[in-house]
């Protein structure tokens, strides 16, 4: 007997007919002889659809109420998938995040899970019963419900896994497993065996939303194995692991794009020693993330700093950056929305010279034009033109022949 923990997202969750299917999959696996955890999101859109609801009363909402309102998507997918379960002949229970006792930090919209008090689960369990618990949401040191950014629910999943020692951690969704690159985009995406923990990580860290970058972090640090698959059919998924130090890894697994950063350039600094230090730790004080930074050095003695961050740290931050550009001396501020970072991933990059010279050069040659870089020993990030986004993710996949898997 194995204990299993499946997590299934919104499009698995749908409507009545795909949450039938979810519970028959439950019980085919609890019919095994397994005891069976399934974690799921809100039905299809609700979390989009409730932020909306939202959006017409306020832009700036109180957090704990933003967390109160998220918190009933999922509160709605585990009450009806639980009376699916119950209705096919099974006995089965509904748990909320606070029911189960998911503790979180107090960073309401982004919290992080601290501990889990399995106590509940191990007693239903034992009772025979199927557990069915709404992701994406904890309670904190108040108890006041708390979620965990969105696509959460992978990393519920993950850290019930972990708390449970699992045998088994499967994340099921819309597509057959991880592709090279995002297979709503790019049709000759090639779906992977296996991919290690650090290229996932980076993927997810880089905008591939097919998993949310904690349960990765989280998956790496407890060696848990995961199984990533489609819950629409039963075709072999993909498994993510740790690397075999032996295996031969290939210079570019996948391409991501991430379009939630904006481009702020911070003009006409005085080129001093300890201004760009001056700069980015008001920032840092404002808990502002600045993720690529480029100076440009012009030609009478003054700066253009540019760097990134996330629209969402923007939208709060926007008259802070003004203020903190000012006492820096700068001339002003431009902040171009329509930018998109690309990125290559591939843990044989490191030891493969001409890999990023490679990327700018398929960009370059179609005439999409880069306007900053980062890399790391994985990843080669480039920051270009939203509207290229799409092009750019065509031509890398193409130009590393990764639909040659
Ligand atoms: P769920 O709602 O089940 O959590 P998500 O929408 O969060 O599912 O994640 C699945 C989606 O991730 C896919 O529909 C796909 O468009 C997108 N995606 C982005 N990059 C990748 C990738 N490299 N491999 C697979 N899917 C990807
Ligand atoms: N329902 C939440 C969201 O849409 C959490 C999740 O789906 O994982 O982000
Ligand atoms: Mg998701």
């Amino acid at each position: 007997m194995a204990l299993i923990v499946q997590k299934y997202g919104g499009t698995s969750v749908a409507n009545i007919e795909k949450i039938n299917n979810v519970a028959d999959r439950v019980i085919k696996e609890y019919k095994k002889g397994h005891e069976v955890v399934a974690v799921v999101s809100a039905m299809g859109d609700t979390t989009d659809e409730l932020i909306g609801l939202m959006k017409q009363i306020t832009d700036k909402p109180n957090p704990r109420e933003f967390d109160m309102l998220l918190t009933t998507g999922e509160q709605v997918s585990i009450a009806l998938l639980t009376m699916a379960i119950q209705e096919k002949g099974y006995e089965a229970i509904s748990l909320t995040g606070s029911q189960v006792k998911i503790e979180t930090d107090d960073h309401h919209s982004k919290a992080e899970i601290m501990n889990i008090d399995n106590s509940r689960l191990r007693n239903e369990l034992e009772e025979g019963k199927i557990i069915v618990v709404a992701g994406f949401q904890g309670i904190n040191s108040q108890d006041d419900f708390t979620t965990l950014g969105r696509g959460g629910s992978d990393t519920t999943a993950v850290a019930l896994a972990i708390s449970l020692n699992a045998d088994r951690c499967e994340i099921y969704s819309d597509v057959d497993g991880i592709y090279t690159t995002d297979p709503r985009i790019v049709s000759s995406a090639a779906k992977l065996d296996y991919i290690s923990y650090e290229e996932m990580l980076e993927l997810a860290n880089l905008g591939a939303k097919v998993l949310h970058p904690r349960s990765v972090e989280l998956a790496k640090s407890y060696n848990l194995k995961l199984y990533i698959a489609s819950s629409f059919n039963y075709r072999p998924g993909t498994i993510v692991e740790g690397m075999d130090e032996m295996e031969k890894r290939k210079s570019v697994t996948g391409i991501t794009y991430d379009k939630d950063e904006v481009k702020i350039t911070v003009q006409q600094v005085p080129d001093e020693p300890g201004i760009a230090g001056q700069l980015f730790t008001r920032l840092a004080e404002n808990n502002i993330n600045v993720d690529m930074i480029i100076q440009n050095l012009q030609h009478n003695k003054e700066n253009d700093i540019t760097f990134t961050v996330n629209k969402e740290d923007l939208i709060k931050n926007k008259e802070y950056i003004m203020k903190v550009s000012n006492e820096i001396g700068s001339d002003g501020v431009e902040i171009d929305q329509d930018v998109a970072k690309v990125s290559i991933v591939g843990a044989g990059m490191i030891t493969t010279p001409g890999i990023a010279a490679k990327m700018f050069t398929a960009l370059g040659e179609n005439k999409i034009n880069i306007q900053m870089i980062t890399t790391s020993d994985i990843k080669v990030s480039c920051l270009i033109n939203a509207d290229d986004a799409d092009k750019a993710l065509e031509i890398l996949h193409e130009s590393f022949e990764l639909d040659k898997q």
